[in-house]
């Protein structure tokens, strides 16, 4: 059971390698469920017990089933999560010719470990936007699909302390990805973009922009002897996305609160951004949900004065190899259940409150939970989630499973752990009544 719902996981990851495509693989999930798609642009007129969803700029969707009762009166049940992975976004000028060679120019996403994108199949999948015949604009998802691009290593010859020093990487002069061999009178920039041109099936002239995402062409695959493990790229945070929705669409009863998916682009780059966590999107529709199934200002206080989120976010699992560098007795075991992340300054929303209620949740769920602090001499990360809080007034935990590598373009974690979070999260949606 568990290796089935990590396949469907896998195959999830492996159609979304953009977080414009997480979104369009997410539509595909929830095909079949009875959502409607509503335009922000459009009036709304909602239904008690009805499905809906919300797009925001084509990379960050909020997913919705409307509760029998005023939100006011049951609130918002929300699992909030994100839609990017760090990595390298190509650059609008990006080709150029270098000694024979065309290389394309790529800028730093967010905070990916850079030495692991170095000998790995890279391709690439984005958005494009085109002018159309009659002179609109047409957006279009791309994907490569087939190894494309390189980043080859120098050789230990030629660097011969690497094994000693790390590997380091100057992002503007060694960061470059090769495409190809320079043909004579090649314009590089017009070779690569003939390249894109005839990927999305357009004519020379109708090219007008684009945001184009490195990915590793590599499929997910299980490893150990039983299974036990699992391993892809953006594991941060699609597995939090997918186990989100899972729970979602597990069940079709009426419930009293609205419960909802809330899933963000740019949480790796700080989130403050028009589809990011920390900004307008899940308040304004948030607001309008309230506001089309009851009335007042107040009544929307009230309703986040109600409701409760999980941020839910992967966590760091113990690597014995590395043991300096966590906190002794918040090691965090991949296959033992969720993390339930604190943070004294907030970098993670949980406090005591809503920690028991994700324990007694998991108790319920009949799954193993475990409790992360970060080592006091490293600089901790955040989520979501205290953004989400402090601008809503929302109760919320900080949760994930626990993974390894977390940032590297291969990342790795365990099969069990992802079963556990979904039957947490069911409880969650469909069972609790803590709101
Ligand atoms: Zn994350």
């Amino acid at each position: 059971m568990s290796a089935g719902t990590v396949q469907e996981l896998l195959d999830f990851i492996d159609a979304s390698h953009s977080p414009w495509h997480v979104v369009k693989s997410i539509e595909e999930c929830l095909r079949g469920h009875h959502f409607t798609k509503l335009e922000e642009t459009d009036q709304w007129h909602l239904q008690q017990g009805g499905r809906y969803y919300v797009v925001r700029d084509d990379s960050s969707i909020i997913v919705f089933i409307v509760g029998q009762k005023p939100s006011a009166e049951a609130g918002f049940k929300i699992v909030g999560a994100h839609t990017d992975s760090p990595g390298l976004r190509i650059k609008p000028n990006a080709a150029y010719a270098t000694d024979g060679m065309v290389r394309l120019g790529v800028e730093v996403y967010g905070g990916p470990i850079l030495a692991t994108f170095t000998d790995r199949d890279l391709s690439l999948a984005g958005r494009v936007c085109y002018r159309s015949e009659n002179g609109g604009i047409v957006t279009k998802l791309v994907n490569f699909e087939h190894p494309l691009l390189r980043l080859p290593n120098l050789a230990i010859h030629m660097n011969r302390k690497v094994n000693e020093e790390g590997l380091k990487l100057s992002k503007q002069s060694e960061l470059p990805l090769l495409l190809s061999v320079l043909v004579e009178k090649q314009v590089p920039l017009d070779h690569f973009l003939s390249l894109l041109k005839s990927q999305i099936g357009i004519k020379q002239e109708q090219l007008l922009s684009w945001e184009l995402n490195v990915y590793d062409t590599q499929k997910g695959a299980f490893w150990g002897n039983d299974q036990e493990f699992y391993a892809d790229s953006q594991l941060d945070n699609l597995a939090s996305c997918h186990a989100g929705l899972k729970a979602l669409l597990a069940n079709s009863e009426a419930t009293d609160s609205t419960l909802m998916c809330a899933f963000f682009d740019h949480e790796e780059i700080g989130s403050e951004s028009v589809k990011g966590a920390d900004g307008s999107f899940l308040p304004d529709i948030l607001e309008r949900i309230a506001l089309a199934t009851e009335t007042g200002k107040e009544d929307f206080q009230r309703a986040m004065a109600k409701s409760f989120m999980i941020s839910a976010d992967m966590a760091h699992a113990y690597q014995p190899n590395f043991s300096s560098a966590y906190e002794p007795e918040h090691r965090v075991m991949v296959n033992k259940g969720p993390v339930i992340k604190v943070n004294a300054n907030h970098r993670y929303t949980s406090e005591s409150v809503s920690q028991a209620m994700f324990v007694l949740w998991c108790e319920q769920a009949e799954v193993p939970y475990q409790k992360y602090s970060h080592h006091s001499d490293i600089p901790c990360g955040s989520t979501i989630g205290p953004m989400i809080s402090a601008r809503l007034g929302i109760r919320t935990v900080d949760v994930g499973c626990p993974m390894w590598a977390m940032h590297s373009i291969r990342e790795s974690a365990g099969t069990l752990d992802h079963d556990y979070m979904i039957k947490v999260l069911k409880i969650f949606f469909w069972e609790s009544n803590n709101c």
